[in-house]
């Protein structure tokens, strides 16, 4: 314990055990969301904390939860948990748990998680015994409680994480039902990092004399975060994006699409031009994204193509960038989308491709964000355009291979639901394969 001795954090009356993980983490002293939330919910406050992610939120709320943990030991009620955690995603929720286990793991407490996707009655036998903390997302928590599989009636804590969110995915009745099979009397945490007015509204229902945290504006952008605009034609997008990966600099990215479809088509398009990328969405299974994931944070991925929902909580250290591929349609996404990079102090980029049609996105964010982003024209450009016709010709050469990891989803439906800015080669044929290298020299 030498080394924990001397750090904020032993200020804070944390239990040894904690500090001591904490320590191991290589953690030297609180982030300010954690030197301001963790005292009070010690205590047993309400709290809202207005905070993205990136700021060290799981862990200011985890640490106070652990301790109180810590100092009432009992025995975890019967298809029950001691603290409930909502998260809006798998992954999120995955994270949340895995925080949880490893702040706790000189603790000796039990950490479950439930969310869709995944076994059924794994999930009924994990929680037959009770467990000590239990991270779920919302709609196959409430499959438990029908099915009285999961009782919530010995609640002590419960953290509604990202609840900005869980609006936006259409969760507040759910939430509200869940919130009725909790005690009347239990300490409830909200985590938000906007603060619309519905949760606002459940806020002021549920919590008493709350204490509002903030670590940032509701809308202010990390601050670390080098950002650039790149204004270009929606068809040579993609012929950009293979020009930009020539950087090595760009070494783990995270590429921002609309939709599912167009996530697939743009990864494979990366892959022909030599830059390992997988894509990350709801279509695919959780073992998929597990392997995804896995990937992408050992290094071997330079891209991890993802849409906003799937991104949530993706909690990787060393994003180098974030490239907006597209624009969010919704401004607030522009704040999640680049909180991705420069988590936790490091420096990051933010890198977003702009379309004269979402010109109208990007003024909304600099609006919100109060402040203008540099941008850069390159729209017209010479070797853009040539790639792009070249791109047209391999793609009317190639015929698409069948591709086994594909989401079920058929080509029709890909040509109905196309993403804005598809250009009719997207649709139709699968470009020749072609290294990145050969493109470059193309472009000369
Ligand atoms: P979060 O905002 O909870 O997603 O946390 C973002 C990242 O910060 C995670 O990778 C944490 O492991 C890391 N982190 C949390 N607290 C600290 C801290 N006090 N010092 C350094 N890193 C931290």
């Amino acid at each position: 314990m030498t080394q924990t001795d001397t750090t904020p954090f032993q200020a804070l009356g944390l239990a040894l055990p904690i500090l001591q993980a904490v320590a191991a983490e290589g953690y030297t002293e609180p982030t300010p969301i954690q030197a301001k939330a963790i005292p009070p919910v010690m205590q047993g406050a309400d709290l809202i904390g207005i905070a993205q992610t990136g700021t060290g939120k799981t862990a200011a709320f985890a640490l106070p939860i652990l301790h109180r943990l810590a100092v009432s030991r009992r025995a975890a009620p019967r298809r029950g948990c001691r603290v409930l955690v909502l998260s809006p995603t798998r992954e999120l929720a995955s994270q949340i748990a895995d925080s949880f286990r490893t702040y706790g793991a000189r603790l000796g407490i039990n950490v479950a998680v439930i969310f869709g996707g995944v076994n059924h009655g794994g999930q009924i036998r994990t929680m037959a015994g009770g467990v000590d903390v239990l991270v779920a997302c919302p709609g196959r928590l409430l499959d438990h409680l029908a099915e009285r599989t999961v009782d919530l009636g010995a609640v002590e804590t419960f953290v509604l994480d990202e609840a900005d969110q869980m609006l936006d995915l259409g969760f507040m009745p759910s939430i509200r039902r869940i919130v009725r099979a909790l005690p009347a009397a239990t300490q409830n945490l909200f985590f938000s990092a906007t603060m619309p007015r519905e949760i606002h509204a459940l806020a002021s229902e549920l919590l008493t004399n709350p204490v509002e945290v903030s670590v940032t504006p509701p809308a202010a952008t990390a601050e670390r975060v080098a950002q650039q605009v790149l204004f270009v034609e929606q068809a040579r997008k993609r012929a950009l994006l293979a020009e930009l990966y020539a950087d090595q600099a760009l070494s783990r990215t995270l590429v921002f699409t609309r939709t599912k479809h167009g996530a697939d088509r743009l990864t494979r398009y990366l892959e022909d031009a030599g830059v390992q990328a997988a894509a990350i969405h709801g279509n695919k299974s959780q073992a998929q994204r597990e392997r995804t994931l896995a990937a992408f944070k050992s290094g071997r991925l330079r891209a991890l193509v993802a849409t906003d929902i799937a991104s949530r909580g993706i909690d990787v250290e060393a994003v180098t960038h974030v490239i907006n591929f597209e624009m969010p349609n919704v401004a607030e996404s522009y704040v999640h989308r680049i909180g991705r990079t420069a988590r936790a102090g490091a420096a990051g980029g933010a890198i977003s491709l702009v379309s004269d049609e979402e010109r109208v996105l990007l003024r909304d964010i600099q609006k919100l964000t109060r402040q203008t982003i540099p941008s850069f024209d390159r729209r017209n450009d010479r070797v853009l355009a040539a790639v792009q016709a070249a791109d047209a010709v391999a793609e009317r050469a190639a015929p698409p291979p069948a591709r086994t990891e594909e989401p079920a989803a058929p080509r029709r439906t890909d040509r109905h639901h196309a993403a804005p800015g598809a250009t009719p080669g997207d649709r139709k044929r699968r470009p020749q394969r072609r290294r990145f290298g050969q493109r470059r020299q193309a472009q000369g």
